[in-house]
């Protein structure tokens, strides 16, 4: 049996590393306990109310009508409270013997977010599924092609289907890599060899028909290009810059794609000969669902997702990105990833 000081210094030391409310209260309505969250959503320091009575505290009138409504039988909801700042909380009162009453609170915002995490979880897992379907079609197609035996209009078609697969496998990428960075997902870090992530990704882009005649140049850092980084997401984020060059470059334009190591961090860029983009849009094109709407861009598919994913997945490893272009002349877009200790 725990004596009744160490479950009391036990439950204070798990309040104050929490983000929860918690305020606890003895038999005689006392408080006993009032953790640092407590005094951020009360404005009121634990030292004004511990071991005073919760009758002549009106600051914690939510708290005591909470307690007021707790049921013997089981620990009770406390729905939508209103603190301080007009935030709403929610939580349960729990009966800890020993002690007492305890109120544990959490902003609704913050439970909203949670259950936000988690919805975007399983629509990732639920989006990642469509990839298999729509692979194995794409390569039944490969399968009807290399039979070779399809009259001209036929082949075109079969290849227009082709077409119409690859961009639906970026779009769910996309989706996995958007609903990946809402759920708030840790990096999987690993030591990653930067050269040989983008020679693989600009491979993986291979089989896609935005290239029409265009050429991708890797000038890998002659040194190696080593990282401590989440491999997959890197690749999404040159995929995504590689594609869009590719896809705004005209036909036959050129593609540069250099890795460069110094001490502090990698660099990669990523630069085309192709529409470039007009200075007032630049503030606009890391947004999420933003496209640039004129005469060049119009005919071009896009979700407006790429580089907004590519600048969370940067930023989440703690880099940068940035952009230069110019109008008919081209874009330059390049980002960091910092090196640290494995
Ligand atoms: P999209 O799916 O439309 O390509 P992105 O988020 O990748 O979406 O890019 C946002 C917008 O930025 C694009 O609609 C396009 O107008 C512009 N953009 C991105 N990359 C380039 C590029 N390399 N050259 C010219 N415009 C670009």
């Amino acid at each position: 049996m725990l004596s009744e000081s160490i479950k009391t210094s036990s439950l204070e030391t798990l309040a104050h590393t929490v983000s929860d409310v918690i305020v606890a209260c003895d038999g005689a309505n006392r408080v006993v306990l009032f953790n640092p969250a407590a005094e951020a959503a009360f404005h009121v320091g634990a030292g004004n109310v511990l071991g005073r009575s919760l009758d002549a505290l009106p600051a914690l009138e939510p708290i005591r009508a909470a307690l007021k409504g707790y049921l013997p039988d089981g620990p009770s909801d406390i729905q939508n409270v209103s603190l301080a700042g007009g935030s709403i909380y929610q939580g349960r009162v729990l009966i800890v013997p020993g002690i007492g009453q305890v109120a544990v609170l959490s902003s609704a915002v913050q439970a909203d977010e949670r259950a936000k995490g988690q919805l975007a979880v399983q629509m990732g897992t639920i989006i990642h599924t469509l990839k298999t379907p729509i692979a194995s079609a794409h390569m039944a197609l490969d399968v009807v092609l290399a039979a070779g035996s399809l009259n001209p209009r036929q082949d075109e078609f079969t290849r227009r289907a082709q077409h119409t697969m690859n961009h639906m496998l970026r779009i769910v990428s996309e989706l996995v890599d958007m609903t990946w960075l809402e759920a708030g997902e840790a990096l999987q870090l690993d030591d990653v060899d930067l050269n040989e992530l983008a020679d693989a990704a600009i491979d993986q882009l291979k089989s896609d028909r935005i290239w029409r005649g265009v050429a991708v140049e890797l000038h890998p850092s002659p040194d190696g290009c080593r990282v401590v980084a989440d491999e997959r997401r890197l690749s999404s984020a040159i995929v995504n810059l590689v594609s869009n060059a590719i896809k705004y470059s005209p036909n036959g334009g050129t593609v540069h794609v250099t890795l460069v190591s110094t001490p502090e961090a990698a660099v990669v860029t990523v630069k085309d000969d192709g529409i470039g983009i007009a200075p007032d849009q630049i503030p606009y094109i890391f947004d999420w669902f933003y496209r640039v709407v004129s005469p060049e861009t119009r005919r071009i598919e896009g979700s407006g997702l790429g580089l907004a994913i590519v600048k969370a997945i940067v930023e989440k490893h703690g880099g940068e990105v940035t952009v230069e272009s110019e109008p008919g002349r081209g874009s330059t877009f390049r980002f960091t990833v910092p090196v640290r200790e494995p």
